[in-house]
């Protein structure tokens, strides 16, 4: 199968990468779905919940307890499977990364062209004056972070019940589509719309790298159960 997925990468010239939590999992973030992942810790809320516009409106505060907890990685440094993806950029193969990830991990590891559909972690900004902040003003505050102004601290992600930027469901879709593989590792493909974008392929080689399986399986003219980080740096 090693030697099926490196023949494509071969022969393909327009190649996108599509990534969910799974691929930072080898970085040391957690992802949702797996069995050590954050589902599975117990918390008080479901995390979808949690990450939801209303429970940020009614429970700011522990939405802050837990996203600094759970959704801020202050010591991941990117992974194979990151660096991969930037030395095939490089060399003109890969065209864009479209992650599902806010870590910024992608880019720290030197890729350009980086779709973020959940936003990014790195970015943050005040909802009365709109001025920027970065990580560690809102990791290393406490309860709910608050700018000079005394408007509260946003970060730049996503949440359940948001919706996502037009733009870069724009630039998502069109490398999509234009791509003639399409690789698509560390998620469980269940988190919408996002998980919808990858039937805009229309490509010959369609690539599944997860360590579990994943309900759309069967979709993918190759499959591979195993870390991207592991697999990605064998190519
Ligand atoms: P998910 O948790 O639903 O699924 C992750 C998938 O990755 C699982 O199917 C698991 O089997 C697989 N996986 C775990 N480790 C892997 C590895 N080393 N190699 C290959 N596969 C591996 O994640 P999702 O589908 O991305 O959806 C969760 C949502 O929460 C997304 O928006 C996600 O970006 C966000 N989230 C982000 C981060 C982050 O920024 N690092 C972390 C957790 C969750
Ligand atoms: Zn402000």
């Amino acid at each position: 199968m090693l030697k099926k997925l490196a023949e494509m990468i071969k022969t393909s010239e327009n190649i996108v990468f599509f990534g969910g939590a799974g691929v930072s999992c080898e970085s040391g973030c957690k992802d949702f779905r797996s069995a050590d992942g954050i589902y599975k810790m117990n918390y008080k809320y479901p995390p979808e919940s949690v990450l939801s516009h209303s429970f940020f409106e009614m429970h700011t505060e522990d939405f802050y307890d837990f996203y600094r907890k759970y959704l801020c990685f202050p010591d991941a440094k990117p992974n194979a499977a990151h660096y991969k993806l930037a030395e095939l950029e490089k060399s003109g193969k890969l065209k864009a990364v479209i992650t599902q990830n806010v870590d910024g991990l992608h880019q720290l590891a030197g890729s350009k062209c980086v779709y973020e559909l959940h936003g990014s972690a790195l970015r943050n900004y005040c909802m009365k004056c709109g001025k920027f902040h970065d990580f560690d003003f809102v990791y290393k505050s406490s309860g709910i972070p608050k700018c000079e102004c005394g408007g509260i601290v946003k970060p730049d992600v996503v949440l359940y019940e948001e919706s996502l930027n037009n733009d870069i469901i724009e630039g998502a879709v069109n490398a999509i589509a234009n791509a003639d593989m399409l690789i698509v590792a560390g998620t469980s493909l269940t988190v919408y719309p996002a998980a919808g974008l990858i039937r805009y392929f229309k490509g010959k080689n369609l690539v599944l790298i997860n360590k579990d399986a994943t309900a759309m399986d069967e979709k993918f003219g190759l499959v591979i159960h195993g870390k991207v980080g592991e697999i990605l740096s064998k190519m």
